[in-house]
């Protein structure tokens, strides 16, 4: 049975292409949750506003979590944000530059061209990525030692730091697995039946995820290797990358446990 379901996912590397950002290969596992109303729920480092427009281009319904758990918006309420708040972030990354060790390059000190240069992102794509609520992307222009001291600096005030691909994120003491976690209880506390979590992922940051759900799911990196989570040995792990590793795992799972009369009608 698959009433109760419900599908968290990471997007980049995961169901979106690495290099490409296309989803297509994905779409006969989204269409077949879609048809048995499973709500597939975006977990992203991504901001509310990019996620939102994902969320129309996939046919997605639901909420959506931004900004690697920091916040999460619910259709129809207010968007819940993960303390201190962007302008603290902010704060904090300005005051530390009283050390000149303590180098950064915040989204917040870019102009929207800039923004545009150092992530490959259209103008369109830029305007929705600097719409932060909770966290900040920046460039670490110091030494490795600063960046141990900042580290620091960052845990002593209940902050943290996230490694992406090319920037770090400074956030709000919160992860992808605790929103997962609150995702699920407010869904229940809603009137949802809750009875199988899913969670897909490829990246370290979304070990947190993967270890707060029934059916952690280990997407396959392009250069064909894959996150060890050595503490959940029943963790699905694809054998093709990005979405149509999705598209195989999710699948999988549908045939394992599916009710198979729901999809006869499809
Ligand atoms: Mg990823």
């Amino acid at each position: 049975m698959t009433k109760g379901w419900v599908v968290f996912t990471d997007l980049d590397g995961t169901l979106l292409d690495h290099h490409t950002y296309d989803h297509t290969p994905a779409l006969p596992a989204l269409r077949r949750l879609s048809a048995l109303g499973i709500p597939v729920i975006p977990v992203s480092s991504k901001t509310v506003e990019e996620l939102k427009h994902i969320r129309q281009q996939l046919n997605l319904k639901g909420p959506v979590i931004a900004e690697n758990g920091a916040v999460i918006a619910y259709p129809g309420e207010a968007t819940q944000i993960a303390p201190p708040g962007y302008y603290l972030i902010r704060d904090f990354l300005i005051d530390h530059r009283a050390n000149p060790a303590f180098d950064t390059l915040g989204f917040g000190d870019m102009s929207l061209e800039e923004v545009m240069a150092h992530t490959g992102l259209t103008r369109d794509e830029a305007k929705r990525a600097v719409k932060r609520l909770a966290s900040e992307p920046f460039l670490w222009q110091g030494d490795a030692a600063g960046l141990a001291a900042f580290r620091k600096e960052v845990s002593a005030a209940n902050l943290r730091l996230l490694q992406g691909g090319r920037f770090m994120h400074l956030l709000a003491d919160t992860d992808k697995g605790i929103a997962v976690k609150h995702t699920v209880k407010h869904l229940r506390n809603k009137g949802r039946i809750v009875t199988r979590t899913i969670a897909l992922g490829d990246s370290d940051n979304d070990r947190d995820m993967l270890m707060s759900v029934d059916n952690p799911i280990i997407i396959r990196k392009h250069d064909d290797t894959h996150l060890s989570l050595a503490e959940r040995p029943d963790a699905i792990i694809t054998d093709h990358p990005g979405p149509a590793g999705w598209n195989e795992a999710i699948n999988q799972l549908l045939d394992q446990y599916g009710d198979q009369h729901t999809v006869t009608h499809l």
